[in-house]
């Protein structure tokens, strides 16, 4: 009986594949690297529900298959997650490519005269970053027909990361809603702002270390207690002449849910790579201090352990590794630590905290990095700081041990200013340059 039951069932999957067209599936969400969100609900065919598997702050990401064609409505619902009055300008965005492969993020910009399209990749080879002058750039992270769909505006920018304008927040029930465009490929990644993952570090690293350059060194300063990697790029000053010149200290992600900062730490790498910084001091660029926090997505983990009340893997590590800098007369002048804000709690930059003991240095740096910033279009929200001193975070210890001047910054790439990825690696290049000039003018010394 059974034998005939499989006999029948096989022939009528068979003549269904036979004669059926191509059915897509349905749009669902999945589970994979990097993502947090999970479907809740599925209303209809072209409306979904999802909920964040974590409580987070700052950060989501999924992938959906089966969308090809569609433009879906996608709500979040968001009891116990986090606080979606926040997010009021937001526009998150998408693309077709693997987000946690560095590739998914080159982007390219037309040169006005020549109408030649140049990669932002400043780890390739000069020949290779030329990529013809098509409506869209050559490149081989997004097929052909949906290329054009990531073209700026004006055709001068592209990037394969789209944007889903249309939003719509319901504060009073925490929910906030959004349609997509239309879809051109079956699988899609949406994220609230561009990722930052571990994995995406790692093949970042890879490259770097590939190049292979005289002007910096990447080193494994220690592993967290779930054994990722914890790394530090050190890259020489542009005054070779100077005997001994000053390290400006750069970190992100102490707060692991808040990728914007990694991002700015990669475009001032980029800037010194690409020659668009005329000079730098001596950088030590930390990417990422919490990468269990952010495989967890978790907002935070280590970033109180430098007190003496507690420690962990991570900041054993990065005092080790700062005592041995200082041994080697290495010590850094400034740290920049780099967090990123909601969408609607600041502009592109701000200072939220400022260590009360070192204001006398923190003021002008901040005044410099604000005129840079608005000379290049970027939003500064002019705030008084608040005067404080984190004894037990990074910077505490950092002022403390070392005597270093500590600035905060908030990043905000979600702002009413949008920012690409251009703009956004852009802009931590420009916190190098105010702070370079800081160093160079002697004032330095004369504050201390
Ligand atoms: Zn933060």
């Amino acid at each position: 009986m059974s034998f005939v039951l499989i006999l029948t069932t096989m022939s009528v999957v068979r003549s269904a594949e036979d004669v059926a067209p191509v059915q897509h599936d349905n749009p669902k969400v999945l589970e994979s690297t990097g993502t947090n969100v999970r479907q809740q609900e599925k209303i209809c065919d072209d409306y979904l529900v999802v909920e964040l598997t974590t409580i987070t702050h700052n950060w989501w990401m999924m992938k959906l298959s089966g969308v090809q064609g569609k433009s879906l409505t996608i709500g979040f619902n968001m009891v116990g997650k986090g606080n979606v009055s926040k997010w009021v300008p937001l526009q998150p965005v998408y693309t077709y490519a693997d987000p946690n492969k560095l590739s998914a993020y080159e982007w390219f910009a037309k040169d006005s005269t020549s109408g030649q399209w140049r990669s932002g990749n400043a780890l390739l080879p000069d020949d290779q970053r030329h990529a013809g002058d098509g409506k869209s750039p050559r490149q081989s992270v997004i097929s052909q027909e949906s290329a054009e769909e990531f073209l700026s505006q004006n055709g001068s920018y592209w990037e394969p990361w789209g944007r889903i304008t249309k939003t719509e927040v319901a504060a009073n029930l925490n929910i906030f809603r959004m349609t997509t465009p239309t879809f051109s490929q079956d699988e899609v990644w949406i994220a609230m702002r561009y990722p930052f993952t571990y994995e995406l570090l790692q093949d970042y690293i890879n490259v770097l270390y590939e190049k292979r350059s005289q002007n910096f060194v990447i080193k494994t300063i220690g592993q967290t207690a779930e054994k990722r990697d914890l790394w530090a790029i050190e890259v020489k000053t542009s005054r070779f002449f100077l005997q001994n010149p000053m390290t400006l200290l750069v970190y992100a992600r102490e707060h692991a849910t808040e990728p914007d900062g990694s991002w700015a730490i990669l475009g001032m790498l980029n800037a010194v790579l690409d020659g668009t910084l005329e000079k730098w001091p001596r950088l030590v660029l930390l990417p990422m201090v919490d990468p269990d926090g952010v495989a967890k997505h978790r907002y935070e983990g280590m970033i109180r352990t430098f007190g003496a009340a507690q420690s962990s893997p991570e900041s054993s590590a990065l005092q080790a590794y700062m005592q041995s800098m200082a041994r080697d007369g290495k010590r850094p002048y400034i740290s920049i630590s780099l967090h990123n804000v909601e969408s609607n709690e600041a502009d592109n930059i701000w200072m939220p905290h400022a260590d009360y003991q070192r204001g006398w240095a923190i003021k002008p740096i901040n005044a410099r990095i604000e005129q840079f910033a608005k000379k290049n279009g970027y939003t500064f929200t002019n705030r008084e700081p608040e005067w404080t001193f984190q004894g037990n975070r990074f910077e505490g210890w950092l002022s403390r041990k070392l005597g270093c001047v500590d600035l905060v910054y908030e990043l905000n790439s979600q702002a009413k200013n949008r920012l690409t990825l251009q703009r956004l690696q852009e802009m931590g290049a420009l916190m190098v340059k105010a702070c370079d000039e800081k160093l160079q003018d002697g004032w330095f010394d004369h504050a201390q």
